[in-house]
């Protein structure tokens, strides 16, 4: 019999409605296991579930907390190879880039779990005599977390391990397509020590559960990672009720590859930061972006290498890439190699569908010599597609990356100091990469964007205590 994959509310596991299959997108005849949906009133139990377990929470130890953390991350750290499987088959990265996101989780629970002991506080000195100004911050409250499919450890775990670490409780709704990865999750947090209600998981259609959360009076604060349209939505919302709310959003993200830059170095990091993960990461580089000078030898050079890339079942060593993770992305992506066609796109590798053995959502990766103005050199696809574009010189490569609506990620591959620096400084971009792939970040320090990308304040290191506390101010008269 498949696994069934259950909500978790106020320390009970809830079957939900019906039976959902949860795809496997490598091999459709498989599917991972199966799971009933949340509805609006098991959302709103959870809020309820969470709202009377956080006064007592908001009290509990730092030592506590970060004990619970501590152990969170252990297991996750000791459970990585099975987790990645898990991972690989749901949502089909390859397994080395699954295990290690599970151990990114693991990782970051564990770095949380030290900050549970290092809430920082500022004593300042008065304008007036006598008086003591400090300065502290505490718990937001209940905390609604609401995630994508792409990271189902990683996300999650930045978003679950801060707000736990400051005093705060949780309702995660995962993303439809990886509740398999989201039970995991809420498996090892229901065994950790957390008190009934202090963390909830709720499987159910974003339009569904999301939108009950936002709406509910109980709800603190909502941290979003996903796509504009959505964000952009509940940014409406939360402000129409006052609801603190961070987003994260989609990417369109330049690679510049100037003159002067290895080569070599420049192919790899375009392959790496434009393919791996199917292209599936919101950080990913889908726009390459050529100095004249060398652009005809990166061309050739990326067509040769596109060659070597063995796309397959995510699960078998050798793979590079797997499948895209479900039809409704494999669809957007398909549209967008239309629309490269459409636009007068010069098809320099892939743009077809691939068979294997199972039946899966296999597409070869895709680059097109474009404009700038093409439709898939503007908008963010998702999938295993980009866009090369030429540039004369480093002043125009420059004005090209900075020429769209989202400042998530950046990179550049030169060998000049001067292009180096001055890239850092300029280009707009929340995240900024030289001689690297434009995927691929640290867990410890701060992760986001820029322009059309986010909203609010930082997500991951130190700079999580913004969103996840709230600062007080009190004055004492000696
Ligand atoms: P999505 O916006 O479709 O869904 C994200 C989450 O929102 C899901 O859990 C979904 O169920 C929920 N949701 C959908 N409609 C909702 C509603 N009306 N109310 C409340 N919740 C709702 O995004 P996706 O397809 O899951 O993820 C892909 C997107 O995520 C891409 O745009 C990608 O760039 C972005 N992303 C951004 C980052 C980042 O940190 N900037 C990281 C990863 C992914």
């Amino acid at each position: 019999m498949s696994q069934r994959f259950q909500s978790y509310i106020n320390g009970e596991w809830i079957a939900g409605n019906g039976s959902e299959p949860d795809e496997n997108p490598s091999d459709l005849d498989r599917p991972v296991g199966e799971y009933g949906q949340a509805d609006a009133v098991l959302a709103a139990r959870a809020v309820e579930a969470a709202a009377a377990a956080w006064p007592k929470w908001s009290l509990s130890t730092p030592q506590q907390r970060a004990d619970i953390l501590d152990a969170v991350g252990s297991e996750i750290l000791a459970r990585k190879e099975e987790l990645g499987r898990l991972l690989a088959t749901e949502e089909g990265k390859t397994l080395p880039e699954s295990i290690g996101e599970a151990a990114r989780a693991g990782q970051i629970f564990k770095f949380f779990a030290g900050e549970a002991l290092r809430i920082p506080g500022e004593k300042l000195a008065s304008t007036r005599p006598g008086v003591d100004v400090e300065i502290t911050r505490e718990p937001v409250g209940v905390v609604g977390i609401i995630a994508p499919w792409n990271f189902p450890l990683a996300i999650p775990a930045w978003k679950i391990a801060p707000a736990l670490a400051y005093g705060n409780t949780v309702v995660f709704k995962p993303a439809e397509i990886v509740p398999g990865c989201a039970w995991a999750l809420a498996e090892i947090l229901s065994r950790a020590g957390l008190p009934a209600g202090v963390f909830n998981m709720v499987i159910g259609a974003g339009r569904v559960v999301g939108a009950a959360m936002v709406e509910h009076p109980s709800l603190d604060a909502l941290s979003f990672t996903g796509s504009v349209p959505t964000g952009n939505g509940l940014l409406r919302q939360a402000a129409a009720r006052g609801l603190k709310i961070q987003l994260e959003m989609g990417g369109k993200n330049p690679l510049v590859v100037l003159a002067d830059a290895d080569l070599d170095k420049a192919v790899e990091c375009a392959v790496n930061g434009a393919y791996f993960s199917t292209g599936q990461r919101c950080t990913a580089s889908s726009r390459l972006i050529v100095e004249n000078a060398v652009y005809d030898e990166f061309a050739a050079r990326m067509r040769k290498r596109l060659a070597q890339i063995k796309v397959g079942n995510p699960l078998e060593a050798g793979i590079d890439i797997g499948p895209v993770a479900s039809l409704a992305q494999l669809e957007t992506d398909l549209s967008y190699i239309k629309a490269g066609h459409e636009d007068g796109g010069e098809l320099l590798f892939g743009g077809e569908r691939i068979e294997i053995a199972t039946r899966g959502h296999f597409l070869e990766p895709t680059l097109f010599a474009a404009k700038p103005e093409h439709r898939i050199a503007r908008e963010e696809i998702f999938g295993p597609v980009a866009a090369l574009l030429r540039a004369d010189d480093y002043e125009h490569a420059l004005a090209l990356a900075n020429d769209t609506r989202f400042g998530l990620c950046a990179g550049i591959v030169t060998n000049s100091l001067k292009h180096a620096t001055h890239f850092k400084r300029h280009a707009q971009a929340g995240m900024v990469m030289v001689n690297l792939p434009t995927a691929g970040v640290d867990p410890h320090v701060p992760f986001g964007g820029r322009k059309g990308s986010s909203y609010g304040p930082r997500e991951q290191g130190r700079y999580a205590v913004e969103f996840y506390t709230t600062v007080k101010t009190a004055y004492t008269a000696a």
